[in-house]
């Protein structure tokens, strides 16, 4: 199917590629005649009129929306075809002045992304070249052409690779820019542990949004903080510096200062009054600085006569430094320093609340994806839309790339793989849909054996672990979990969720997918449960035939789409032959064997689109689609004697050893539609009659309604 479509796109392109090529060769044609012998002017000023026209359509069109690969290789050879006439038209000659115009056009054309564009001006180009030298000057000029042909083609490939690498460039640049920023942002959230140390490097949209929001939160209240104690205690710098996650260096957090000639950091945290104030974990407060004393954060002359360090502590260790200073000479009093703290308690403060605050809100938002799966989930009814909704739900939580759900066989101890999805390549992993096979030491059935997900911290190693079989593999990639399903400790299957990012599955996430995968498992065994409901209102218990309730409803449907279609319909009625003296002889059991038999006779020789019950008793019916009176009859036949032929172990007899044998015979009624009746009731009871029939004429045979009251039944 996709190869029909995609040869159909193939042949539409190289349709439309020849219908251009056509009208350009015809374009290029008139600049040869003219070359040859000039044309009217009124006809020149048409053509060229025409060309404008053409290319201006093309350039509109470049400045509302980009152009198709089609569309810059039709400009290009305009543009070629147009440089050649106005050479042609002007000078009569190809070595004119304005040759120089053909290659500005080859260098326009090559101004645009594609290679089409600059491919298309060049062939133009050369073969307007050869056609004019050729047709129109009878060859002359071999030399001169061969220099303008390879000319050409040089100052294309130039300007492409020129053109190309600058383009390269900006999109490297530009990309770079990006991260940096992101990284930079990442980093502070970091030093601030908004996020955890190894939080993955992307996880975008809602967590990159609640993190930038985060850290801006805490510029404002920090800053609101450094303002207040700058104006209050005359200070010349009130600055925040607050440790990266390593310790390794302290980065400015937040600033206000006067000062123009200003160090941005990131500072060694070993660093002089820095370093002090780090070591100690104390206030450092100095004064009667000179001009020459270094502080880290200034470039030029030490302005300020008085520091003031004041150590950030949080959770019982230094983490960040407040520093102040002023041009007034003189220690900051111990008031002062009382202050200055107090700004620094706040701004650790602000720095916990807002970490409190995005873990509550990560948590609302998880929460929210779990409630929503949950009110989903219960609502499923299949086992198909429960897969569903529980695969998208994951997909919500974290980034899955691949999704597989396998379900286990208690009884054989086999697990089937029964749905797959992610868009990798066929050839990635061999894993497929229906795929089964044995409880082994795979992931699969560790992790539902254990009842735990694996692997255990979310590292997949496809070197070392096996996540199906060592045959039956899924895609590569760096991470793989497998959830267990499980209801009521009753093992289910296993949720296969695979990610291209390394690191997906983390702590933080690994617990809400547990929680969804108990929910999906739940809903799964519902499903389930509903399914097997639904079977036993509608199968027969001993041999797993329609039962008389499902018969009657589908006989129904049967024969009204035999009315609408005018076409035949039989009903087959069966009834074992004195089969109270078998249950007497042999007991219930071996005739419930018997029931059994006959109803595994019936099932073998029914057709597709047939219908088979137990009626009660000993008792079935069998409905035919598009079956006629011979049909029937041959049906009947064939199951009337196989079960003849059948013989069935009774058990040795009361006090004996020897192992008894016995066989059955059946008695058959056939009714037809249209012709032994129009509505369920009457084909029934004509059948029956038929049946009463054979079992008048001696058992053992088939009636059709249609020889009633005649002798010659089929015996
Ligand atoms: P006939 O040839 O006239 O049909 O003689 P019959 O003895 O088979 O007579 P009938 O069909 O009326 O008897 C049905 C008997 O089938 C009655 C009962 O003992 C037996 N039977 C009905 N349901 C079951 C069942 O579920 N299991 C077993 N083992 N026997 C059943
Ligand atoms: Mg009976
Ligand atoms: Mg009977």
């Amino acid at each position: 199917m996709r190869l029909l479509v995609r040869l159909s796109l193939v042949f539409r392109r190289a349709l439309s590629g020849l219908a251009l090529g056509a009208a350009l060769v015809a374009l290029a044609s008139v600049v040869v005649a003219d070359a040859r012998s000039p044309l009217p002017l009124a006809l020149a000023w048409a053509y060229g009129v025409l060309l404008v026209f053409l290319a201006a359509r093309r350039l509109v069109e470049r400045f509302r929306k980009s152009l198709d690969a089609g569309a810059e290789a039709e400009l290009g050879a305009l543009a070629m075809l147009g440089a050649y006439f106005v050479v042609i038209r002007v000078d009569r000659h190809l070595d004119s002045d304005l040759f120089p115009l053909v290659y500005l056009c080859l260098a326009l054309a090559s101004a645009f992304g594609r290679k089409t564009g600059p491919l298309a001006a060049l062939t133009t180009g050369l073969v307007c070249e050869g056609a004019i030298r050729v047709v129109a000057f009878g060859g002359l000029g071999l030399i001169d052409g061969i220099l303008h042909a390879s000319f050409m083609v040089v100052f294309t490939a130039l300007n492409a690779a020129v053109l190309r690498t600058e383009l390269a460039r900006m999109r490297t640049l530009s990309e770079a820019r990006l991260t940096n920023e992101m990284d930079n942002l990442r980093a502070e959230a970091r030093s601030f542990r908004l996020l955890a140390p190894s939080a993955p490097p992307s996880r975008p949209s809602e967590d990159d949004r609640l993190m930038r929001s985060g850290v801006e939160e805490i510029h404002q209240s920090v800053l609101f903080a450094l303002r207040l104690v700058r104006d209050s205690l005359g200070l010349n710098t009130a600055m925040l510096l607050w440790q990266n996650d390593v310790g390794s260096h302290l980065r400015i957090s937040e600033l206000v200062t006067d000062e123009p000639d200003f160090v941005e950091g990131p500072f060694l945290s070993g660093d002089g009054v820095f370093g002090a104030a780090m070591a100690r974990g104390e206030i450092v407060n100095l004064s009667g600085l000179r001009p020459g004393y270094k502080l880290p954060y200034y470039s030029g002359v030490c302005p300020v006569k008085a520091v003031c360090v004041i150590p950030v502590h949080e959770h019982g260790k230094v983490r960040g430094l407040l520093v102040a200073d002023r041009v007034q000479d003189g220690l900051f009093l111990p008031r002062e320093e009382a202050i200055l703290e107090e700004a620094a308690r706040y701004a650790v403060r602000a720095i916990h609340n807002e970490r409190v605050f995005l873990q509550l809100e990560r948590g609302k938002a998880e929460q929210g994806k779990l409630y929503r799966a949950a009110d989903q989930l219960s609502s499923a009814k299949t086992e198909e839309s429960v897969i569903e909704v529980g695969v998208g739900s994951a997909r919500e939580i974290t980034s899955v790339d691949y999704t597989a759900l396998t379900l286990f066989d208690e009884k054989e101890r086999t697990h089937e793989i029964r749905f797959i999805s992610g868009d990798f390549d066929e050839g990635d992993g061999s894993a497929v849909v229906g795929a089964r096979f044995r409880s082994n030491t795979g992931l699969v059935s560790m992790a539902l054996e254990n009842r735990h997900p694996l692997p255990y911290r979310g590292q997949f190693d496809d070197r070392k672990q096996v996540v199906f079989t060592r045959h039956v593999t899924p895609p590569k990639m760096p991470s793989i979990l497998v959830l267990p399903l499980s209801a009521h400790d009753r093992p289910l299957g296993t949720l296969v969720l695979g990610s291209r990012r390394r690191g997906a599955f983390g702590e933080s996430v690994r617990a809400t997918l547990e929680v969804l995968a108990s929910h999906m498992a739940v809903s799964l065994e519902g499903a389930r449960m509903m399914k097997r409901l639904e079977e036993l209102a509608t199968t027969d218990g001993l041999t797993g035939l329609l039962n008389k309730r499902a018969l009657l409803e589908m006989a129904e449907q049967k024969i009204s789409a035999a009315r609408r279609f005018g076409r035949h319909l039989a009903v087959l009625v069966t009834d074992i032959d004195h089969f109270k003296k078998v249950n007497d002889t042999y007991g219930h059991d071996v005739g419930d064997v018997i029931i059994k038999g006959l109803g595994e006779v019936l099932r073998r020789n029914k057709r597709e689109t047939d219908a088979v019950a137990r009626f009660g008793g000993e008792e079935f019916v069998i409905v035919c689609e598009e079956t006629d009176e011979r049909g029937a009859m041959l049906l009947a036949e064939r199951v009337r004697e196989e079960l003849a032929r059948t013989t069935f172990i009774a058990g040795p007899a009361p006090g004996q050893d020897a192992q008894r044998t016995v066989s059955v015979t059946c008695s058959i009624g056939v009714a037809t539609f249209p012709a032994a009746g129009q509505s369920w009731e009457t084909l029934f009871k004509t059948a029956d009659t038929a049946l009463y029939a054979s079992k008048q004429n001696g058992r053992n045979r088939t009636t059709s309604a249609t020889t009633l009251g005649k002798p010659e039944a089929a015996a």
